[in-house]
């Protein structure tokens, strides 16, 4: 499984939606396939979630037009810092979850996602609390 970094935390507010119903089935066979021995590849570049995406391009992520992904790249970097992890490197999805909870929390979320579209509606930051098995924070 190949996964680039700041998707390590979107799967975490993962409730089925999406950006279009191929991306959201890709991502909920990617998301059921995670076990706690899988072997997941840690990326700086577009991913399994990714092929799926409408917004993927030949240049990489365009979400929010040319040069999304530059900013994407840096987002990844960021994330694998506060990992403790490299681009590239294998690691099991259950010593991921494990660097999650000991070094993201919710509010870091702010910090990390920038303009996500997704970050107001608040699913990312209530699944980094449940992997922490903090209360759910109240949506804004
Ligand atoms: S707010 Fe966006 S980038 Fe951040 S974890 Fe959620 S979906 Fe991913």
């Amino acid at each position: 499984m190949r996964i680039r970094a700041h998707n390590l935390l979107c799967i975490q507010g993962f409730v089925g939606k999406g950006y279009s119903p191929e991306f959201v089935a890709n991502m909920k066979a990617v998301v059921g396939g995670l076990r706690g021995t899988t072997e997941v590849t840690v990326l700086d570049a577009p991913d399994s979630l990714c092929a799926a995406c409408p917004n993927l391009k030949a240049g990489g992520c365009t979400l929010h037009g040319e040069g999304t992904e530059r900013g994407i790249v840096t987002q990844d970097r960021d994330v694998l810092a506060r990992l403790g992890l490299r681009a590239g490197g294998t690691v099991t999805w259950g010593e991921i979850l494990d660097r999650i909870r000991e070094s993201v929390g919710p509010d870091d979320l702010d910090a990390i996602c920038g303009t996500c579209p997704w970050l107001p509606l608040g699913h990312c930051k209530e699944g980094l609390a449940r992997l922490r098995g903090a209360p759910t924070p109240p949506r804004p």
